[in-house]
């Protein structure tokens, strides 16, 4: 295939640490060309070429703040930005039938009822955690809890580098989400974000969370299953950002032949 019939891809947010990984990776990809790169109003990479501010050779791409005449020239966008720059990308691929692959967390209730609005009209494929790994993870959660009675205490430990700017991760969510499905009980009444002082004893049945920040770990989660004496843990460490590069990279050529709607990784896998 020529290069100009293959899916052209825009990466937002192209100087953050997973925007280069992502520019990296679709650069490397033979499925797919890179279309464009697009920072926020302002910043220095803004009108550079995107090879020569990531310190390597030229490539022929600027990186642009104009994410309406960029987007316009792709097929899909891959963005791992910020809540409030997600929720505006959102409104403009919907408005060109561009596939949205959102990677970014700490969205907010308003934020995903907008994301929906948006998926009315162009796909969009949105995880938490892009990993194969913890897409199996959350599987197996689902499924234990699941077979563990009310006796067995669930509880999410993650630890994240020092950068991360919200918390309970992502990834540690949507574990807890599975496994309140897994015990078929709603999950906002019996997530514990955080505890501190004289809490009181554990509330049978709740889902608790703790978060470690530090260095450059780049992502590691526990499932803890605690009965009485014995307990189960399901654990995922990633070690390399590109896991999560490579999953977007799939989704967004996944979303290719898909309708408008929300889609997130266990579509994209077949899981
Ligand atoms: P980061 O290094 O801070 O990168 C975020 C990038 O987005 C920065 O370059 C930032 O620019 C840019 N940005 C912010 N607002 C923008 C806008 N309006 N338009 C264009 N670009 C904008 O953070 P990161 O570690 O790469 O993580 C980014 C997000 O991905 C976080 O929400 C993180 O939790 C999530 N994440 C998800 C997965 C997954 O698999 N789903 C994996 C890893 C990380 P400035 O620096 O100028 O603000």
């Amino acid at each position: 295939m020529d290069q100009m019939h293959k899916p052209g891809i825009v990466v937002a947010g192209v100087s953050g640490r997973m925007g280069r990984m992502l520019a990296q990776a679709v650069l490397e990809s033979d499925a797919c060309r890179l279309a464009g790169a697009l920072e926020r109003a302002g910043h220095p990479w803004v009108g550079q070429d995107l090879g020569t501010a990531m310190g390597g050779a030229a490539l022929g791409i600027a990186v642009s703040d104009d994410a309406v005449a960029t987007i316009a020239q792709a097929q899909a966008l891959i963005d791992f930005t910020s809540p409030a720059a997600t929720v505006a990308y959102a409104e403009l691929t919907a408005q060109a039938r561009a596939v949205h692959v959102i990677g970014t967390t700490g969205l907010d209730a308003d934020d995903l009822r907008r994301i929906a609005a948006a998926a009315r009209h162009a796909p969009i494929v949105r995880a938490g955690n892009m990993s194969l790994g913890v897409n199996l993870l959350v599987g197996l959660t689902r499924r234990v809890a699941a077979a563990l009675g009310e006796d067995w205490d669930i509880e999410i430990v993650e630890a994240h580098h020092r950068h991360k700017v919200d918390a309970p991760s992502g990834t540690a969510l949507m574990l807890g989400e599975a496994a309140a499905e897994g015990r078929r009980a709603p999950f906002e009444t019996l997530r514990v974000p955080a505890r501190e002082g004289i809490t009181g004893a554990r509330v049978p049945g709740s889902i608790g969370f703790s978060a470690i920040r530090g260095g450059d770990i780049v992502g590691e989660h526990d499932v803890i299953f605690a009965a009485d004496g014995e307990r189960v843990v399901l654990r995922h460490l990633a070690t390399d950002r590109a896991i999560f590069a490579r999953g977007a990279l799939r989704a967004a050529l996944w979303g290719q032949d898909k309708g408008p709607g929300e889609y997130d990784m266990a579509d994209v896998l077949g899981l």
